[in-house]
């Protein structure tokens, strides 16, 4: 590096901002963190962008940028069940519950995020608090050798192009509803009934005509071993209108009972011992997702160059768990480049190049892994054999969700026949003898039954 840094601007403190003014800081460049809210609201004065779980490979990447400060919310495993059809032709279809074969750590992102603040802050990096409107924007990027936008989904994302080669889908694929709750701890008999692992495990039930819930064991910022839930609620599904009047925590946690006491009754008991955060009214958040890629590089008013980073360039749903390990990874890999590319400018053409080497890496596959768990109809075959390849071979279960920590293999399964190799591969045997043993699984354990 040069004897004067070179200056580099980040817009927006979230995960992607504050982890790349940690990691660029620490490489040695003069770092400014623009931010719409001051570091204290951040972290107590809004909602979570989302669970934000880390599964497995993610947390490499993010080693390099800091050490692992937390050791509530990690999960080995995951209790999936399988269900379909309405009234009395519901069916329980297929259950299982692999290893990961890796560690996920599902940590309140504003909790992440103000631990890399704070230490950015301790090592000089410098925050200011502004709300950067375009205009703004222009005066930042001419003041600084590179200019990064992470403000989020919304907002300045508009100012790079939606890169429709890339780009699925052009509305909402799921209704999101997130809430975070305690009371009950993550080291006694919570869900056991699911897992043999007991807390060590998250829970996903899906429904084949109104969506998904996952939950699992979640380290809050305030109140430490808490559980946190997200309805991925299919539009035209029975749950989607559930939310509709969901305007607080405690309305709610009774839209997620709603559900789980009408559909998933096995579990009903289980969450009902749960409750609302008191200390936190932010620990919930509706919304939705349009899954949207953006071109990696805009031009401002002016002329100046600036790059997105996070949700601002890939916008996922978040039902695969890949937005906030995309923004870890692409900040953590923009970190080593710009280390390496210290003293030369960093051009459209540099940050172009950066950002397609991340496209390469995990950007496609973090997005086809989304369609892959959206049941996107170009995975109807991937689909078809999959779940009832993993109700019957835990390496095969443990393969599917080896996913959400490594997407890429996914991206060699173009057709039946790949899926029937990479089953048969996994297995040890052939696909269609592991497929033949599959039977529905009919029944499934209750939390009536044994209590939590
Ligand atoms: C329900 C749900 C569950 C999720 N679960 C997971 C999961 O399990 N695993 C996973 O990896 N991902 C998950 N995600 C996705 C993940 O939460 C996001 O991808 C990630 O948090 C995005 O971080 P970001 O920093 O890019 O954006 P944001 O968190 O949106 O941060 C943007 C920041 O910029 C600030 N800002 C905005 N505009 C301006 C402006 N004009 N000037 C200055 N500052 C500005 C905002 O205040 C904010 O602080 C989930 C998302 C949802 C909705």
């Amino acid at each position: 590096m040069s004897q004067t840094p070179q200056s580099i601007a980040i817009v927006g403190a979230g995960i992607a901002g504050a982890t790349a003014a940690l990691g660029l800081r620490d490489a040695g460049f003069d770092v400014t963190l623009y931010s719409d809210k001051p570091r204290a609201a951040l972290r107590d004065e809004v909602p979570p962008t989302g669970v934000a779980v880390l599964f497995g490979r993610s947390r490499d990447f993010d080693a390099d940028i800091i050490e692992d400060l937390y050791s509530v919310g990690n999960t080995t495993g995951i209790s999936t069940r399988l269900y379909s059809g309405e009234g009395d032709e519901r069916a329980r279809v297929l259950e299982f519950n692999p290893d990961y074969n890796y560690v996920s750590q599902s940590v309140d992102v504003r909790l992440r995020a103000d631990d890399r603040i704070g230490r950015f802050l301790d090592r000089g990096g410098k925050f200011e608090v502004t709300t950067v409107d375009v205009e703004a924007l222009d005066g930042i990027a001419a003041g600084h050798d590179a200019t990064f936008v992470a403000t989020g989904k919304g907002g300045l994302a508009s100012l790079f192009d939606v890169d429709t080669e890339r780009t699925h889908y052009d509305e909402p694929q799921r209704r999101l509803l997130q809430v975070t709750l305690q009371g009950v701890d993550h080291t006694g008999d919570a869900f056991a009934y699911r897992n043999r692992d007991g807390a060590q495990n998250a829970i996903f039930n899906l429904d084949a005509q109104n969506g998904e819930i996952y939950l699992g064991p979640f380290l809050h910022k305030d109140v430490g071993p808490t559980w946190s839930f997200i309805v991925f609620a299919k539009p035209d599904g029975a749950w989607a209108s559930k939310f509709d009047a969901v305007d607080d925590a405690a309305s709610a946690r009774a839209a997620l009972l709603e559900i789980f006491t009408e559909f998933f009754p096995e579990d009903a008991p289980a969450v009902e011992a749960l409750q609302n955060i008191e200390a936190d009214p932010f620990s919930w958040l509706k919304g939705a997702v349009t899954p949207t890629v953006r071109k990696p590089v805009a031009t401002t008013r002016g002329g100046h160059v600036v790059a997105g980073l996070g949700d601002t360039v890939i916008s996922v749903d978040p039902v695969a768990g890949q937005g906030a390990q995309g923004a870890l990874i692409q900040a953590s890999e923009l970190v080593k480049a710009a280390k390496e590319h210290a003293g030369q400018p960093f051009t459209a053409e540099w940050l172009t190049e950066q950002f397609e080497k991340y496209w390469e890496l995990r950007g496609r596959a973090a997005v086809e892994v989304t369609r892959l768990y959206l049941g996107d109809p170009d995975y109807a075959t991937h689909l078809e054999l999959s779940f009832p390849a993993a109700a019957v071979n835990a390496d095969v279960a443990s393969a599917l969700f080896g996913l959400l920590s490594d997407p890429n293999p996914l991206l060699t399964l173009e057709s039946r026949d790949d899926v029937l190799g990479f089953i048969g591969a996994v297995a040890g045997e052939p696909a269609d003898d592991v497929l033949g043993r599959f039977e529905p699984a009919g029944t499934f354990s209750s939390a009536e039954k044994v209590g939590v």
